[in-house]
């Protein structure tokens, strides 16, 4: 059996909903305490109510990852309420499309600017207190679309996705000195609310897809990121798990139907 993580303080970005809730609901239910991030602070308080209601801590915090000033008042809240920063779930993440031709530099810049920038300063602003404490759990919420396969109108999300695995390599050898572990989870198609946007026609082709004939649930990747956070896994840092009920396997469409 692992050992339990209660008493951990964690943060979580982008945990209003879809993934980011469910890593947050889940590090709720080992009886971490657990800041709840996002730009909209009356559906982070929502969340942070349903941990309360299932036993665990938890606290809302208006930020948005983009701000470098937002990002060290987060690390701030979470030193003040629970003591400590243990874990880090960089997750906040954007997916907008627009195929290139269409995408404009301002879109380029935001979703850039969210998924990579946004972990960067992140991570920047939970390093302090993480290294005065010679250890500490960074756990990136990257994709499979960027680092393993490609999707019309997702060049710029796939490139900060991919950014963030190139990012992750080296602030795992810098921070490794300092019991610092940098990790990511890459899901596949995953049930969020962002997800469901993306229209029918998209979620039946990908669930079509996926050998396991189904897409992820919250849940599934909420499981990897604690993996990642317990003491059982304190000597793997700079790696990226595939959640993804196999997606990736298949050279043809023929593949799937053996
Ligand atoms: P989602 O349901 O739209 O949730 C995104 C979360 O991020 C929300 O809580 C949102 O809250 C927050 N957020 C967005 N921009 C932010 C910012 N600038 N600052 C702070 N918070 C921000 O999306 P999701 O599907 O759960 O995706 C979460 C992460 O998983 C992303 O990094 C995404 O790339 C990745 N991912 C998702 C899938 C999937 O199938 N769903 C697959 C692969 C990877 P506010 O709007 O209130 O700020």
């Amino acid at each position: 059996m692992f050992k339990p993580l209660k008493g951990r303080s964690v943060i979580v970005t982008g945990s209003s909903k879809g993934i980011g809730r469910g890593i947050a609901l889940r590090f709720g239910l080992e009886q971490c305490s657990v800041l709840v991030v996002s730009r909209k602070f009356s559906e982070a308080k929502a969340v942070a109510t349903e941990i309360f209601a299932a036993g665990g801590i938890a606290k809302a915090a208006e930020a948005d990852v983009t701000r470098q000033a937002d990002m060290e008042a987060m690390a701030r809240t979470a030193i003040e309420s629970f003591g400590a920063i243990d874990i880090l779930c960089a997750n906040a993440g954007i997916f907008p499309a627009a195929k290139l031709g269409i995408m404009t530099e301002h879109d380029f810049d935001s979703v850039i600017g969210t998924n990579l920038k946004g972990t960067f300063l992140s991570v920047a602003a939970c390093l302090p207190a993480m290294k005065a404490k010679k250890g500490g759990r960074i756990i990136l919420t990257s994709s499979i679309t960027g680092p393993v396969t490609g999707y019309p109108g997702w060049s710029h999300y796939g490139a900060s996705k991919a950014g963030q695995l190139g990012f992750m390599r080296t602030a795992a050898i810098e921070l490794a000195a300092y019991g610092i572990t940098v990790n990511a989870v890459l899901p596949g198609n995953i049930v969020t609310e962002a997800l469901a946007g993306l229209g029918d026609d998209y979620v039946r082709n990908m669930e079509a897809s996926v050998p396991m004939r189904r897409l992820g649930s919250v849940t599934d990747i909420a499981n990897a990121a604690l993996f990642f956070a317990s003491d059982e896994a304190a000597y793997i840092t700079g790696q990226s798990l595939i959640i993804d009920g196999g997606q990736i396997l298949p050279e043809s469409l023929a593949a799937l139907e053996g």
